[in-house]
């Protein structure tokens, strides 16, 4: 099940395979921008 990272502070759009990639992106883009917070949604396989 693909993951994707959607950040409310910027317009970050970035879909990861699995949810420790995506876990890990969110982490350094929070700890990179420290007022942006981002979500990370699954993608539900049509
Ligand atoms: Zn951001």
């Amino acid at each position: 099940m693909p993951y994707q990272l959607q950040c409310d502070g910027c317009d970050l759009e970035r879909e990861h395979a699995d949810w420790a990639d995506a876990n890990e992106a969110a982490s350094d883009h929070e700890a990179e921008y420290a007022d942006h917070w981002v979500s990370i949604i699954e993608l539900q396989e049509a």
